[in-house]
């Protein structure tokens, strides 16, 4: 038996054909026609007027802080319940973090938290320079409680829609919320370049001046001249090439990941303490991850001893992001509130739940599961 991993690429015959045909074409120069091609498309398909294909999802979140002209010394307020790389990235431009407690109904960012945290920062007279909203697991944040607040404030939103591509909110793409939004195309994610991201905006003036930066901030000269520090943070025309044969696939992918958290649900949800990641209502997550608590006393064994089963039967299941107000990294910054993002944490596992588990395979985490119930 092989590995069950947690979210491993899924390609097909579409993304090596059109790899080829760029290897082929001899466009190995990072930029070429399916990076133009994969921009277009993407817009089209999250349903904004602009997109840049860049070198990861932390690429964009940076150059999202940058084009917001976030300064040194600024805070910049995001989910503390993520990847480490949304908090990185406020670090880059110099700003401080503050990191905001998850709503246990969504385990998204709490709007009533961050709308009562405005209101008390307006107050004193230090608002945020950005807020970075990140939509947890597939789902997305609630936008129509979090966008006006936001607006109120004159505080600029950036969606962080690294794991959500293909979710839905109120009939609206992820990727399509806030100033703008960053996608991720890492090996783990949804879709998959091997490494890649975007960012997504109905504003060209800054998804052009995106696409500036990432290039090393070339002003137009026939030499090399540059007035401002750039980044090498461009999508290659090869994984771009992989990027559309991805993405053509991805209604498919997001049923695949909706049906295995169907199955998760049906096996395991008549199980006494176990309580799987609530489904918001306001939209379709595209269940990147299929999470769930584990009360130990309800159900008469641990969440970490649930991991160490399914790893010694070689099937690979994770912790819930550990909040980044406890991470040690990120120390000295300040939180608002964390302790549901705590609970989460000390309760909380994410299973196996690639677009390509085998439903056999899906059968073993199961049954792994149960035995640690009837044990
Ligand atoms: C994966 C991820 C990122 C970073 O994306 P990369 O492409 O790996 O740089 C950022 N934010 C969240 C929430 C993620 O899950």
């Amino acid at each position: 038996m092989t590995r069950i991993f947690l979210s491993p690429p899924h390609v097909g015959t579409r993304e090596r054909e059109l790899l080829l045909d760029a290897f082929d074409s001899n466009w190995i120069a990072p930029l070429g026609p399916h990076v133009d091609a994969f921009e277009d498309d993407l817009a089209a398909r999250v349903g904004v007027a602009h997109a840049a294909a860049l070198s990861s999802g932390t690429a964009g979140l940076h150059l999202a802080l940058r084009l917001l002209g976030v300064a040194a010394g600024a805070e910049v307020w995001c989910s503390t319940l993520t990847f480490a790389a949304t908090a990185n990235a406020i670090i880059y431009v110099g700003a401080s973090p503050v990191f905001v407690d998850a709503d246990p109904a969504t385990w998204q960012l709490d709007p009533a938290l961050l709308a009562e945290a405005l209101v008390d920062r307006r107050r004193t007279g230090r608002l945020p320079a950005a807020v970075v909203v990140v939509d947890l697991y597939g789902q997305c944040a609630d936008y129509d409680a979090i966008l006006p607040v936001c607006a109120e404030h004159g505080v600029p939103v950036i969606e962080d829609a690294a794991e959500a591509l293909g979710a839905t909110y109120r009939g609206r793409q992820a990727g399509s919320f806030g100033q703008m939004a960053v996608l991720s195309f890492n090996g783990n994610k949804i879709l998959t370049t091997s490494g890649g991201g975007a960012l997504l905006s109905d504003r060209g003036d800054l998804v052009e001046r995106a696409r500036f930066l990432a290039t090393q901030a070339r002003d137009p000269a026939p030499h090399y001249e540059h007035s401002e520090v750039g980044f090498n943070y461009r999508l290659s025309n090869l994984l771009a090439a992989v990027g559309r044969g991805q993405l053509a696939g991805l209604d498919d992918k997001v049923a695949a990941r909706r049906r295995v958290n169907a199955r998760y649900r049906e096996g395991l949800g008549d199980l006494a303490g176990i309580e799987f990641m609530p489904e918001a209502g306001y939209g379709t997550p595209n269940w990147w991850l299929t999470c769930l608590t584990v009360d130990a006393e309800a159900f008469g064994a641990s969440v970490t001893d649930i991991r160490l089963a399914l790893d010694a039967a070689d099937i690979e299941a994770r912790p819930l992001w550990k909040p980044m107000h406890l991470q040690p990294v990120f120390g000295g910054c300040t939180a608002l509130g964390g302790g549901v993002a705590n609970q989460l944490f000390a309760h909380g596992l994410c299973l196996p739940s690639g677009s390509n588990l085998a439903p056999a395979d899906q059968d073993r985490v199961i049954g792994i599961v149960r035995a640690c119930h009837q044990r």
